[in-house]
């Protein structure tokens, strides 16, 4: 496999294989891959003829005080990985070739940036909507696949995608956990062994939120303080959020009958982690 590096390259090979085979699948990541990127690639290769994957740790999502110049770069580990699943179309751009001199457009999804993480990491989004974009520009995808555990994205992109009329569809994969439950995530590398157990405080309050809303819990408020409640037997972890929203406006329910997105965020250590839970409409709950 050859990793492509141009824009012009990589847009003639997704244009000829989708020609040949059809039906393009794209999985954008910013690598340090694990079995959550491979869920959503191997669902791309069971549903598409190709498949392109990027890796692009992109500047413009993270914040002045972030960790773009630390994110963990693993490419030949990630190649390897790539390369197993069968994909030959793997998309490595630089950052002069994403962002060329003077590159001065951004995709701003009003209403949604500055929502949940939007809030805590001022043009996040803004960042991630416009490096999507330009993505889609380039592969093309007739299909594009983005993980649960980054929900607030999803919600985004998708109604990005919605009022900017791309031509194409978007696959939301579950959250893919490690045995414990933590979510997985290439910031948990960051993590050392007293913080990866610490860690786990995120999942048990999704945990503590399901059970309670499993029990006829419908009042947010209350399934907030008691995921907050739980956060307080680990003072080790700063909470960032803990808020129960509707998944595609994300703007916070008082109750829970309809369905909505539990979502918390949290620092731990300097590491900080997401994580979410869909509670369905129905009175069933489950883990996303
Ligand atoms: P990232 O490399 O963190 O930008 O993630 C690339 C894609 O993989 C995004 O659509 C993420 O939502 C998805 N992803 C990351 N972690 C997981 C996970 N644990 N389970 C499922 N999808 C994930």
């Amino acid at each position: 496999m050859k990793i492509i590096n141009s824009i012009d390259q990589m847009r003639a090979l997704c244009r000829a294989a989708r020609t040949n085979e059809q039906r393009l699948g794209f999985v954008p990541t910013m690598g340090a891959l694990h079995a959550g990127h491979l869920a959503l690639v191997r669902a791309a290769r069971a549903q598409c003829p190709a498949t392109a994957v990027s890796i692009f740790v992109n500047p413009t999502q993270f914040g002045p005080n972030e960790d773009f110049a630390k994110y963990p770069r693993t490419l030949e580990g990630d190649q390897k990985m790539i390369e197993a699943e069968g994909i030959s179309l793997l998309f490595v751009p630089t950052v002069e070739e994403m962002y060329p001199p003077g590159a001065a457009t951004f995709v701003n999804v009003e209403g949604l940036n500055d929502k949940l993480c939007g809030r805590s990491r001022p043009g996040h989004f803004r960042g991630v909507a416009t490096v999507v974009a330009k993505l889609f520009h380039i592969v093309e995808p007739d299909v594009a696949y983005f993980g649960q555990k980054d929900a607030a994205q999803v919600a985004v992109i998708r109604k990005m995608v919605r009022d900017l009329a791309f031509p194409l569809e978007i696959v939301v994969i579950p959250t893919v956990r490690e045995t414990d439950g933590l979510a997985m995530s290439s910031r948990n590398a960051y993590l050392n062994p007293s913080e990866r157990k610490q860690a786990l405080v995120l999942y048990r309050a999704l945990c503590r939120v399901q059970t309670l809303a499993d029990q006829g819990e419908r009042a947010a408020r209350q399934l907030i303080e008691a995921a907050k409640n739980v956060f307080r037997d680990e003072p080790a972890v700063r909470l960032d959020y803990v808020e129960i929203v509707n998944q595609e406006t994300l703007e916070p329910v008082n109750d829970v009958s309809q369905g909505a997105l539990v979502a918390v965020a949290a620092f731990v250590g300097s590491t900080r982690l997401i994580d979410n839970i869909v509670l369905l409409g129905t009175g069933h709950t489950r883990i996303a």
